[in-house]
């Protein structure tokens, strides 16, 4: 079936402004179970992928 009716500029730039977005995914830490963004290394304890990849300073 064709389309009943032409979008608008405003509907079809919106469309295309919003494509492509998505949601970051949250994964758990397997160090410290905190939970962080996907492909990140750990901000709480500086693991990724099973090593330590950076150092976290402590602050308190
Ligand atoms: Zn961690």
């Amino acid at each position: 079936m064709p389309p009943k009716k032409k979008h608008s500029k405003r509907r079809q730039r919106n469309k295309n402004a919003n494509a492509g977005i998505k949601a970051p995914s949250i994964a758990q830490c397997k160090q410290c179970n905190a939970y962080i963004q996907g492909h990140r290394a750990c901000s709480e304890c500086g693991y990724y992928n099973g090593r330590q990849v950076t150092s976290v300073e402590q602050s308190e």
